[in-house]
């Protein structure tokens, strides 16, 4: 997809979100503008039920705001097709979900080629390819195993392998360092900021783990679903 470089790879304006009926309803996201450009690397922390996922998620189109505007890639999320939005998700959007997301009948290899398929490329090369990200991410020895015989931070690992897989420009982590010890936590928050400093993608990364915040450029804190951009 061509982008003009200064252009922003995702932005909201004025977004709002609400759930639940007339009876009973929660703001999730209120009156939310933000905007993100290849090459950074963005945190936004906030605690628990502030609005962290459905904001990342609202994002990359898979829910939609109940005002407000979603761009994505230059273009607002409604003149995408359903088919076109899936294609930019395969292809441009590496999604670390909370929960990981990852099929159980299948390997961690295995996984990891699923998503490759959107991109055209020979499946020896996606095997390579999916085996050098386990590396990457020191689980080469999970190659051949099933989510169901990994631990949480194992699983995490995958999980950022797969979302890497297709060199999208826009990676989106739900709580990178959830599930792992301290040290390996941030450990892997460096690797992702590595790779994507290396290509000069977008990293987006939300959080309630504030020591993430010295490998991002900018931090914003979001509270009640109302976002704010702290100074460094
Ligand atoms: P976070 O990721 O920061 O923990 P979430 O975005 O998951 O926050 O949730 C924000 C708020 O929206 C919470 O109050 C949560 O209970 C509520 N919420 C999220 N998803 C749903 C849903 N499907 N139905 C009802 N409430 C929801
Ligand atoms: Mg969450």
């Amino acid at each position: 997809m061509q982008k003009k470089s200064s252009e922003a790879i995702v932005e909201m304006i004025n977004v709002s979100k609400t759930l639940g009926d007339e009876n009973r309803s929660t703001t999730v996201l209120q009156n939310v503008n933000f905007r993100a450009h290849a090459g950074e690397l963005i945190l936004i922390l906030g605690p628990s039920g502030s609005g962290k996922s459905t904001f990342l998620t609202t994002l990359a189109g898979l829910q939609s705001p109940n005002s407000g505007l979603v761009r994505l890639f230059g273009k607002n999320i409604q003149e995408y097709s359903a088919r076109e939005l899936q294609l930019l998700r395969a292809r441009q959007i590496g999604f670390v979900f909370q929960t990981f997301n990852l099929i159980d009948a299948l390997t961690a290899t295995e996984n990891i080629v699923l998503v490759g398929k959107f991109v055209r490329s020979k499946r020896k090369n996606l095997v390579d390819r999916a085996i050098n990200l386990l590396d990457l991410l020191g689980v080469s020895y999970l190659a051949r195993s099933y989510p169901g015989q990994m631990s949480q931070g194992e699983k995490q690992r995958v999980a950022i392998a797969r979302a890497l897989m297709n060199h999208a420009d826009l990676i989106l982590a739900d709580e990178p360092t959830g599930n792992l010890p301290s040290e390996q936590g941030l450990e892997i928050v460096k690797m992702l900021r590595n790779e994507v400093r290396r290509n000069n993608r977008c990293l987006i990364m939300v959080s309630h783990d504030q020591r993430v915040a010295s490998f991002s450029d900018r931090v914003f804190s979001i509270q009640d679903g109302a976002i704010t951009q702290q100074s460094k």
